[in-house]
This record gives structure tokens, sequence and C-alpha cells, in this order.
């Protein structure tokens, strides 16, 4: 059997009809950039995170930036300011905040949750400090409602990054009594998306959103996506071009409304993993309540340094794993001057973690077939 780790192809393929008739009517529109398709999905997709705004924007990394850049041009943060960040993060989300002039304050994961570790924040705040920035990584949610009561007590921004979590739910409590059921996405002040072709909810090319329940914010990020300009000709801050082009917009439309279908058959896949799973050398992180998890990403960790031999293996067997992330922020050369610090529950993550084929495409014996080469492999 050959058992891509995701096949783009395929993911495309089920809703293959619907989108291509989408394009095709935006090729004929003759209208390609800030148009209806934009508004269209804007709307369905502030309505599916239920926040008030969604901005489009070129990239999940964009739209990083503008959350940041947004803030700054409001006053709420300076350069030089501090944000706390996950140490075993994409880099996008680290790029966004130095980007800015702002300094990101690293802080260790859990090795059971992959998470940020919510007992070590409180100790990293400083007087600098402006905002947490938690990554739900893997589709695994990161909020925890610790996290909501640092922010209220130090009075910082809550900023998320749902470029891997569409369709993530978690029960907020901090409202009285109640506990709600949120998306991530709507659960901070604001949220980076990415919709890379290989995201829960990806494009056919780049594609990124910001949403807020904020005006200003919105407004801000607005302006800065699009040149810094309200009014044509008009320029109020020294934006980019950065935004999310009618093409990508319809395929998103479209593919929006299959996302919960799409989420829950990565569902089925994982549970099958966590079910039949039983290889001593491997282990899984802790198992979520299945809706606080949209399972972008299926991480193990494999012990002993055998994990570049388990890759290996499933190669020669026709699997295609992928390492979710090799070389830690600090680790890289672009941020030479992190590379003495030490982060021992990141860096381990980075020499154990792989991550097995998982998608709204793979069939179930594919995925058994992975199953019974993992447990069938001694090291
Ligand atoms: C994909 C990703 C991004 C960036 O998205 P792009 O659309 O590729 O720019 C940011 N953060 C995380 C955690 C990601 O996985």
């Amino acid at each position: 059997m050959n058992i891509p780790f995701l096949s783009l192809k395929e993911v495309t393929a089920l809703h293959g009809a619907e989108i291509n008739e989408a394009v095709t009517s935006v090729v004929n529109s003759g209208w390609y950039l800030q148009g209806e398709e934009n508004e269209r999905f804007e709307t369905n997709y502030a309505n599916f995170i239920g926040t008030k705004h969604c901005i489009g924007c070129a990239n999940g990394l964009d739209a990083l930036i503008w959350i940041f850049r947004a803030y700054i041009e409001l006053g709420v943060m300076q350069p030089g300011d501090e944000v706390i960040v996950p140490a075993n993060t994409y880099i996008a989300t680290i790029l966004a905040i130095t980007e800015n002039g702002l300094k990101p304050n690293l802080v260790e994961p859990k090795l059971n949750t992959l998470e940020i570790d919510d007992d070590l924040i409180e100790a990293a705040i400083t007087p600098k400090t402006k905002a947490i920035c938690i990554v739900h990584l893997y589709g695994r949610n990161a909020y925890t409602d610790k996290i909501g009561e640092l922010c209220k007590k130090y009075g910082l921004k809550l900023i998320e990054d749902n470029a891997q979590a569409h369709g993530c739910m978690v029960k907020v409590k901090g409202y009285g009594l109640e506990v709600k059921e949120m998306m991530t996405g709507s659960i901070g002040d604001a949220a980076g998306h990415s919709f890379y072709p290989g995201k829960n909810l990806g494009a056919l090319g780049d594609g990124g959103a910001v949403t807020t329940n904020d005006d200003e914010l919105a407004e801000a990020v607005r302006t800065l996506a699009n040149y810094g300009s309200q009014k044509k000709y008009v320029f109020k801050y020294t934006g980019r071009n950065s935004r999310l082009d009618e093409i990508q917009a319809a395929v998103l439309d479209v593919k929006l409304k299959y996302l919960v279908e799409d989420n829950a058959h990565r569902k089925e896949v994982a549970n099958y993993y966590y079910n039949h799973i039983n290889n001593p050398l491997v282990s899984l992180p802790d198992r979520l309540p299945d809706e606080q998890n949209a399972y972008h990403l299926f991480p193990i960790l494999v012990a002993g340094g055998k994990r570049d031999a388990l890759h290996d293996y499933l190669d020669q067997n026709g699997v295609g794993t992928v390492i979710h992330y090799p070389i830690a922020p600090h680790k890289q050369e672009c941020y030479k001057e992190w590379n003495q610090m030490s982060f021992p529950i990141t860096e381990r993550i980075a020499d154990e973690e792989l991550s097995l084929p998982i998608g709204p495409a793979i069939k179930m014996e594919e995925v058994a077939e992975v199953v019974r080469l993992i447990n069938a492999y001694k090291g």
C-alpha cells in the first residue's frame, strides 16, 4: 500500500465539482480582488468562529503580523514590549512578533499536552509583557481558564494562533457561573488563521484571516492589509498589499460548508490511532474530549532515539510521515541570539515528534495499515 502523509489532490477531489464551479464563476466574473466572494466568506467564517469581524488577508503569517502591528498603531503595544508565546511553535508565530520589534518570551510546553504550560506563564510576566499568544498546535485546544485569568489579572491581550485548529471547540469559564462553548479563534482578543492548502480549511494557494470582536482592531487590520488605505489613494498607515483574492475566497467558502464533516473524519482516524496503537516505543499526547481537538495533525512521540528510524521504516513500507518540527525556533540560525538558551521539553519534542497520516480523505483501511506497521516495529 502507498499511503501519503496527505494527498491534497484527494482532499480537493472530495468537493471537486463544487470547487471547480466556484473558481470558474470567479474567472468569468471579471472581478478578482476585494469583491463579493471576500465579503461572503468573511461573513460566513466570522459566523462559524463566532466573532463580530473576519478580515481576509494574504496568508496566516500576515494575519498574525497584522494583529501585532494594529495593536502598535492603536498605541496598545510599542516596540520593545514582550509577548509570551510557546517555545514549541511553528516559526510563523515567532516571526509575527519579532517582525514588529516586539520581544517573544518563550515558555515551555507540557510534554503530555504539547501545548504551552500554563503553570510557567505567571513567572514569565514582566512589566513589559503586553500579551499572551497561545497556539492551538496540532489542532489541540491550548486555552485554559488559568490563562484567561492571568490575562485579566495583568491586563494582557490574549492572541490566538488558530492556524491549525479550525473547528476546535472549548468550554470556557469566566462568565459568572456560566460555562460557555466557544470556538478557538473567538476566545481571545484576536486570532490569526491560515488557509495554507494543508490546513483543515485549506485554500488552493495562500490565504489567511484575522477574527476579532474589537471594532477598532478590525478596522486597523483591514487598513494595514490594504496598503494602509481606507480610501483609494489616501494612506493612513505604511501598510502592505496583503489581500485574500476572490478565487481563494470562493474556494474557502465552498470548503467551509464541509469543515465540520471533514473534521469528523479526522476524529474517526484519530480515535482509531488512540484505540489501536500499542507499541511501547510510542507515546501519544493526552486524549482531549473530541470537540477540543480539530486533529489537524496526529503527533506521536518516539522514545529511545528511534524517531528517525521509525520514519524511515514507515517510508520504506509506503507510509509518509512528517516531523513537526525538527528544529525549535530558539535553535534556528535566524535567531542566533537564542541558540544558547535551553528549553528541554521543546527540544525533546523536536527530537521525538512524528506526525502520522491524517486528513479528510484518508481511508480507514489505510489507517489500519499504518497502525499494523507501527505495532510491528521493534526498533
Ligand atoms: C501554518 C501556520 C502559520 C502560518 O500560516 P501561513 O498561511 O503558512 O503563513 C502560523 N502558525 C502556525 C502554527 C501554522 O501552523
